[in-house]
């Protein structure tokens, strides 16, 4: 952001503003367990700003998350929303557990404990959280009724990423992956680089990397390698990314899966898959994957972020020395956030689009995005990084001044 703003020499005032979050919240979870013991696990949400509407980003349930880590999301999110023009500001939340090791029940009090705390801070109009990683449609369909309770009515756009029958909209399961196959196709316009032959990799199968897999297969790009957070496999002659999940939703893992490749498959680490010979790596499992130490070993000639952060400062820097073109995360996975978007205008209408809708107007808005930002990149001869976050600097840095500091 300290780049970009340097670059199109934001007004300083902002920069201040949007340097420290708004709001940030940690909150008791207690959970009464299966066996009767109650747990305490925390929680956290960040509300960055809101200048140019509520608050809105994912709710990550993970072993790992800490604060600093909710905190660098809820910019991100902030960024990214304004990065395709949609009225929403940033935030993100998380809460520190490992979900494999709660049974549905334990699940689901946590979800509605977590719900119950922050409820105060969040609504429609305030502050709207999503899926993120290890959360699911189901998780938002609890949180939507804990809050709907609360308040004693049907207040379904608290969340998005629900479930189609309890107030979804149509195309947000995979619009994370939709939106950055939109993108996908101008770069290949704009870099005359052919669907047929051209090999990728997929880091993550889940969420986004799973349904972009699938796409890139249907559009005739040769999947050659995917991972998971056990390790990955590579397939000379390409992958079926349905098989492949199918395996993974049977056997746990994508490394059970190398068997339905035949002879030309073989089980990798996560190491070895993002250094392998490939046209286009797309980053789908979580941040800093791509850093100073392994940035040197990348052979792909294109990334493309559909996780948040999986390239490092210090990476980026030797990507661009070796001529690897950065599709960069605010950019490339705001598919997910503007189908978000829609179902939020959907709630509050009551009234309910088609796929054909959504896809029409998830489109308009991924090439729009593009073709600004790489505009951008020609008029201040800098990095499509730098030209996301200048793009959307310029919009934040207008509401903000009109709204005024005070
Ligand atoms: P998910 O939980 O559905 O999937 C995550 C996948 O990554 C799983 O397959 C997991 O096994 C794998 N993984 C975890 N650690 C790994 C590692 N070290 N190496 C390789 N694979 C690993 O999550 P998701 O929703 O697909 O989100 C993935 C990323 O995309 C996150 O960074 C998230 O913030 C970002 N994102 C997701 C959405 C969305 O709509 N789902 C939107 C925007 C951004």
């Amino acid at each position: 952001m300290r780049q970009a703003a340097s670059i199109m020499k934001l007004d300083p005032n902002v920069e201040t503003i949007l340097s420290t979050p708004h709001r940030i919240l940690e909150v008791s979870v207690p959970v009464t367990m299966d066996n009767g013991s109650i747990r305490i696990f925390t929680g956290f949400r960040v509300q960055h700003n809101n200048a140019r509407g509520p608050y809105k980003g994912g709710i990550r349930f993970h072993p790992e998350v800490d604060m600093e880590e909710v905190k660098a999301l809820a910019i991100w999110m902030t960024m990214k929303c304004s990065v395709v023009g949609i009225p929403l500001g940033g935030g993100k939340g998380g809460v520190i557990v490992d979900s494999h090791t709660l049974s549905a029940l334990e699940l689901e009090r946590l979800t509605r404990s977590y719900i119950r705390a922050i409820a105060p801070a969040i609504g429609p109009t305030k502050d709207v959280p999503a899926p993120d990683m290890y959360t699911t449609p189901q998780i938002m369909a609890w949180a939507a009724d804990e809050f709907s309770k609360i308040h004693g009515e049907n207040v379904l756009g608290v969340v998005t990423g629900k479930p189609l029958e309890v107030g979804g909209s149509a195309g947000r399961g995979d619009s994370t992956s939709q939106g950055g196959i939109y993108v996908l196709e101008e770069v290949c316009k704009t870099y005359n680089l052919p669907h047929e032959g051209t090999k990728v990799v997929v880091q993550g199968f889940g969420n986004a990397g799973a349904n972009v897999a699938k796409m890139l297969h249907d559009n005739g790009f040769k999947v050659v390698g995917v991972s998971d957070s056990r390790g990955g496999i590579y397939c000379e002659n390409g992958i079926n990314p349905d098989a492949t999940h199918s395996c993974k939703l049977d056997k746990g893992s994508v490394v059970e899966c190398s068997g339905i490749g035949g002879e030309n498959c073989k089980v990798i680490t996560n190491e070895e898959l993002l250094e392998l010979e490939c046209d286009i790596l797309f980053l789908s499992a979580m941040e800093n994957q791509v850093t100073a130490a392994n940035a040197d070993r990348i052979k792909a000639r294109f990334i493309v972020e559909l996780a948040n952060g999986p390239v490092t400062p210090e990476a980026d820097v030797v990507l661009e020395k070796k001529g690897v073109l950065v599709v960069p995360d605010i950019l490339a996975n705001a598919g997910g956030v503007t189908v978000s978007y829609f179902e939020l205008v959907q709630n509050e209408a009551n009234f309910y689009w088609t796929d054909e809708e959504v896809q029409e107007r998830l489109k308009k808005i991924m090439v729009d995005s593009w073709n600004n930002v790489a505009d951008l990149a020609k008029k201040y001869n800098c990095t499509l990084r730098q030209a996301a976050f200048i793009a959307a600097l310029k919009r934040l840095e207008a509401a903000i001044k009109l709204r005024g500091y005070n």
